[in-house]
This record gives C-alpha cells, sequence and structure tokens, in this order.
C-alpha cells in the first residue's frame, strides 16, 4: 500500500466554494503558504455554482447585521474584482414587484431599510412606470433598485481559484476532510483519504456541511437546517420578455426572496428558486421535484404572463445553510468566529444569501483576524489580474477573422447552441486546476449549456478529450468520481454511451 504523505501549511482552508477560493485568494496577498481543501473534484459546486447569480444591493438585510455590511459592501466592490479576474457582471437593476396595494407598505419597508443599510438610488414606482421598463410584466407599484447586477457565479469562483492559484495557494481536490486533531503544539491535523495535511490555522468555509466540520475539531454548538431552491433554466428566447430582475415582494418568514425571475449573463432566464427544508442527513440532495416546478411556473406567470414551459432547457437545485429550524424559519446573521475549543480555526456558519455578493467582504475579514494575531507580511509577487477564456462568439467580424487566421481551431465550432469553438473547449479541458470533468469544462467554455444540452457536442467533446488525454472509457467522467460517461461493452469490447 502507498504510504501516507504530510502536507504542512501555514493556513488551511476546508472548501472552495466562492468563500473558501475568495478567501484564499486574499491571503495571498500576503506571504503566507495556503491549501485549499475540496471533497469534490472543482472548485464550486457546492451552493456556490447553484444560486442565482446575483450581486445583491442589500435591502433585504437587517440594518446592523454582518449580511447587511458585507452585502452593500461586496455589492460596490464588485465591478473592480470583475474587471480584475475577467468575470461577467452586469448591473440590470432589479424591481421588487408588489401584485396588489396591500404590498405596497412591504416595498416602503425595504427601500427603508436599504437606506439604512447604505444601498444607493432606491425608488419606489408606479404601474406606469413598470410598464415602460418592463412591458410584460404585471404590478400595482414595484422598488427599483438600480445597484442590483448578475454574475456568473461559476466563472467568479474558478476565477478566484485560478487567480489564488497563480499566486501561490495550493488546491487539492477531490480531497475530502474526514478527520481534525489539535495537537499538543497547537498545529491542526487533517486526515483525508490520500493524504494527511497540518495547519496553524484552519479555515471552516464548508457551506451546508459546516457545523459537521466544527464538530470534527470539538466545537459543537452549530447547528445548520438546509434547505433546498429549485430552479427552471430557460432558454434565450426568454430572454427578451424583461430587462430588470423581477421579484416579489419578500415575506421573510419564509427564509427566502421569493420565486423571483433571473436574467442570466449568457442570456437565459431563471425562475426560482423554491423554498423548502430537507432532511439533515440529506444535505447534498440537489433533487428538482415535479411538484416544485410546477409550482415555479405558476407563480412566474403572475408577473410574466408570457413565461411558458416551451421555454424551459433545464432544472437544477441549490441548498441553503441556514442556521434557523423549520419551525422558525427567517434569517439568522452570519457567524465568523475563532471559538474557544479551537484556537486558531475560524468557522464560517450560515453563509447563505447573500454569500455571492458578500464574500470578498467576508474573505477580507478572516484574513484580518489571522493578522490580527500574526501580523502578516504582504506578498511583493501578488498579482490580482486573471484572464478568462475568450468566448469568440462576442467578437466582432474582423477580430473573429483574425482569431481564425492566428489559430485554425477558432474556425470550428463544435457547440452549435451556444457557439463555443474548439480552441475555447481546449482551453476549457486545460484549465489550471486540471479538472477535467465534463461539468467543468462545460462550466468554463458554456459548451453542452444551450437547447440540447449537449446532444450534439458532447461526444465530439469526449473525443477531445481521448485525443489530448489518451482516456479510457472508464476515464470519461460527468461529474467527478463514480460519475461514468461510458458504461457497458458491446459485443466488439467497446464501451456503449
Ligand atoms: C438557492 C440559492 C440561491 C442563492 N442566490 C444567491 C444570489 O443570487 N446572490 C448571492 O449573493 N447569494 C446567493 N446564494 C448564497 C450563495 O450561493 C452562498 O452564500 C455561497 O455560495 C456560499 O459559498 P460557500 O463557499 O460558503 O459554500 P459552498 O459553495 O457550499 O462551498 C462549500 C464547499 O465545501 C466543500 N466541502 C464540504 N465538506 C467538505 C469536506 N469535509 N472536505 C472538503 N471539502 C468540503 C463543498 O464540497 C463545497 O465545495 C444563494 C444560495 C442558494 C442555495
Amino acid at each position: 500500500m502507498k504510504k501516507n504523505t504530510e502536507d504542512r501549511f501555514d493556513v488551511i482552508v476546508i472548501g472552495a466554494g466562492v468563500v473558501g477560493c475568495s478567501i484564499a485568494r486574499e491571503l495571498s496577498r500576503f506571504k503566507v503558504k495556503v491549501a485549499v481543501l475540496e471533497k469534490e473534484s472543482d472548485v464550486g459546486w457546492g451552493s456556490s455554482c447553484r444560486n442565482s447569480g446575483v450581486i445583491h444591493a442589500g435591502f433585504n438585510n437587517k440594518p446592523g447585521t454582518l449580511m447587511a455590511k458585507y452585502c452593500v459592501e461586496g455589492n460596490q466592490k464588485f465591478h473592480s474584482i470583475a474587471q480584475e479576474l475577467d468575470v461577467p457582471f452586469k448591473k440590470t437593476g432589479k424591481l421588487v414587484v408588489a401584485k396588489k396595494n396591500n404590498e405596497i407598505t412591504g416595498l416602503k419597508k425595504l427601500k427603508r431599510q436599504g437606506e439604512l443599510n447604505g444601498v444607493k438610488n432606491l425608488e419606489i414606482i408606479g404601474e406606469q412606470e413598470i410598464k415602460k421598463l418592463e412591458p410584460n410584466v404585471r404590478g400595482v407599484a414595484a422598488l427599483l433598485s438600480p445597484e442590483t447586477a448578475i454574475t456568473s457565479p461559476y466563472l467568479y469562483t474558478i476565477a478566484l481559484a485560478e487567480n489564488a492559484l497563480k499566486n501561490g495557494v495550493r488546491f487539492y481536490l477531490n480531497t475530502e476532510v474526514e478527520n481534525i486533531k489539535k495537537k499538543t503544539s497547537g498545529e491542526f491535523f487533517l486526515k483525508t483519504q490520500n493524504k494527511q495535511f497540518i495547519a496553524d490555522y484552519l479555515i471552516n468555509s464548508t457551506g451546508v456541511y459546516c457545523d459537521e466540520i466544527a464538530r470534527m475539531a470539538g466545537i459543537d454548538c452549530y447547528r445548520i437546517y438546509p434547505c433546498r431552491g429549485e430552479y427552471y433554466v430557460l432558454d434565450k428566447n426568454a430572454s427578451s420578455l424583461m430587462n430588470h430582475l423581477i421579484y416579489p415582494v419578500p415575506h421573510i418568514e419564509e427564509g427566502g426572496l421569493g420565486i423571483h425571475l433571473t436574467p442570466t449573463v449568457d442570456g437565459n432566464v431563471l425562475i426560482g428558486p423554491s423554498n423548502e427544508y430537507i432532511d439533515i442527513n440529506k444535505r447534498n440532495d440537489y433533487a428538482v421535484t415535479m411538484e416544485v416546478l410546477f409550482k415555479l411556473c405558476k407563480e412566474a406567470q403572475e408577473f410574466l404572463p408570457a413565461i411558458s414551459p416551451r421555454y424551459f432547457i433545464r432544472n437544477y437545485a441549490g441548498i441553503r445553510s441556514k442556521q434557523t429550524p423549520p419551525s422558525q424559519g427567517g434569517y439568522k446573521d452570519y457567524v465568523i468566529e475563532e471559538s474557544e475549543e479551537a484556537p486558531n480555526m475560524i468557522s464560517l456558519i450560515g453563509i447563505e444569501s447573500p454569500g455571492l455578493t458578500a464574500a470578498y467582504p467576508i474573505a477580507k475579514k478572516v484574513v484580518s483576524m489571522i493578522d490580527q494575531k500574526e501580523k502578516l507580511t504582504p506578498n511583493p509577487h501578488f498579482n490580482p489580474y486573471r484572464k478568462g477564456i475568450l468566448r469568440f462568439e462576442e467578437q466582432d467580424d474582423e477580430t473573429k477573422k483574425e482569431l481564425v487566421e492566428e489559430n485554425s481551431d477558432y474556425g470550428e465550432v463544435i457547440c452549435r447552441c451556444e457557439q463555443v469553438t474548439k480552441k475555447e473547449i481546449l482551453e476549457a479541458i486545460d484549465n489550471p486546476l486540471g479538472a477535467r470533468s465534463l461539468i467543468s469544462i462545460k462550466y468554463r467554455s458554456r459548451a453542452m449549456m444551450g437547447r440540447c444540452q449537449g446532444g450534439y457536442c458532447q461526444t465530439r467533446i469526449l473525443e477531445l478529450l481521448k485525443e489530448k488525454y489518451n482516456y479510457n472509457w472508464n476515464d470519461f467522467l460527468l461529474r467527478g468520481s463514480g460519475s461514468y460517461m461510458l458504461t457497458g461493452n458491446r459485443s466488439n469490447g467497446e464501451p456503449g454511451i
């Protein structure tokens, strides 16, 4: 049997979601030896790729909470971070729409709350103005929030990780932390299936699993109640139906923002998410259910009657890490703390929405907690910039011509729905983190995200993987270990699909 080796780091971040990757990037601004351990075969596969992709303005959260403070700060900083990391960002603005007059008080309350939190440019508009901005939307009044924006949550997480990697952070994918021991020297000893790790500081950024990880380190005061949100993805034809994000007036006791319509940066529209507490022992139950999906469609049609099931191309679900049990509902503020039971371990508990928006200020807070104890030295080689994969389809004709002349792989379209070229897919396959499941390639290149959902291009992408890495049939994985794309044998000994 292969002997286990031990790797030693100043700081280990457990969990490569948007928050863990953001913390890793912020730490890489300093001379610190950092590792990120992630149980999945890519970054961002927890709630960070399963949300609405909204950069919230900050009017939904109670004044004085960390949620409110970090949301407003995250929103204001997002544009410059997105530029550094070459991540899509669109300030589409949002309308919270009152369907009936008795909901207008709710809009006023949100406006007041937002202003207390420091949100700019909030305005309540009437029926006529709604019609001007959104001819297809029905409502008697709305709160207009021009600061609300959208991004690609998976590209953002990937970009944070790639930039952290470039600045010296080590990423260990397929590395699930199974046990944590505090040694008498004060260091943490982490057991994973293949390797053991030692760290001076430990960051628990494991989303919906944060209470389990805390318990491994002897901290038993946190409880997470997983709460699922299901979505429909609509194809690009639906994008002409709306310009802004369209939300209902939220009922805070439900613990979600209500079923909303969100344009994505790629031109699709999302309907969702629903709000359903699930079994505490099934935290990764990302099932989508007929019952909820019918409900989503019905509620979306109340705002936008033109929504039709013929636009639906896919569905997915994300899981909120709630600190409030089903009997209570609502929200409890983020907990970011070092507990007495485990000095030098920082726990991030209940990082539910707006965690995507707030990831940067949360990361800064974690780094400042370590800095207070350790006085970190700046890394003179830190480079904040990262370049994403160039989207051929988004270029003008002249640039497209030049690109094809430079590299003929730009001249071959592999994904017809999304017009993704061979060059882009090869870059996605060759990503710096070495994540090569089909879903990793999909998130990076957009191939397989269109109307046919990979019906045309998937086998061609498998061929590219085979050409490049000489894969055997059982090397092709959809989403990490065990998720084989090809199974069984044909009579000629070749695998079937
Ligand atoms: C339905 C829904 C909609 C949302 N919409 C928005 C929105 O529009 N805007 C917004 O700002 N926020 C939104 N959020 C919130 C946002 O998605 C989360 O706050 C954010 O993604 C949390 O990131 P994270 O890194 O803390 O957690 P995660 O992304 O869940 O990452 C945790 C990581 O830890 C890993 N992990 C767990 N256990 C272990 C272990 N033992 N060893 C190693 N790794 C481990 C997991 O695999 C995972 O990758 C939404 C959330 C949901 C569920």
